[in-house]
């Protein structure tokens, strides 16, 4: 995989903020940029406690978007722990989260346009599809046109969300392959 600006794909940000919270996309945001940083280094740069930001790394680890390798400082006998991002292990996170929504709105489209709903505006009645279709779209009491009854802007508004949903998730697999 190329190296990428993971911050500058779209929604990925707003995803990250979701997931870890905007001191999480703060330590993201300068191992992106930096690559390979040491604890002590990330501190300064965000002009944090090291103990602060520790827990952060340690959080975001938990979720194996980071991971560390150590190296003993001789002088000063302690561990220095340095961190990088997994931009792999993002980009599949917000993959399968954009893939966990396109699910939910292709079942709700689903849903939406089963329940389809046909009425009579005279008898004020509403059949389902299956009753309108069975006696040919006409109101079976005043033999008017059943007209359909179903939430055209939601399904066209879902429609859309899906189309955006397939682009995002083809960019993705684009950007992972590349
Ligand atoms: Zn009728």
């Amino acid at each position: 995989m190329k190296r990428v600006n993971i911050l500058k794909i779209g929604g990925v940000r707003e995803f990250l903020l979701d997931f870890i919270g905007e001191e999480g996309v703060g330590i993201i945001e300068l191992l992106a940029e930096k690559g390979v940083v040491d604890e002590f280094q990330i501190a300064d740069l965000l002009d944090k406690e090291v103990n602060s930001v520790r827990s952060l790394l340690y959080k975001l680890y938990s979720k194996k978007i980071v991971s560390y390798t150590k190296e003993r400082d001789d002088e000063k006998g302690w561990w220095i722990y340095s961190w990088q991002l997994h931009l792999q292990k993002i980009l599949s996170l917000f993959e399968k989260r954009k893939k966990k929504t396109l699910k939910y709105v292709e079942d709700k489209l689903k849903k939406k346009k089963d329940a389809h709903m046909y009425d009579c505006h005279v008898c004020l009645i509403v059949f389902p599809f299956s009753e309108a279709m069975e006696n040919m779209f006409q109101c079976p009491s005043c033999g008017g046109r059943l007209t359909h009854k179903s939430d055209k802007e939601e399904i066209k508004r879902l429609e859309e969300q899906r189309r955006e949903l397939k682009g995002k998730i083809k960019e993705l697999e684009g950007i992972r392959a590349g």
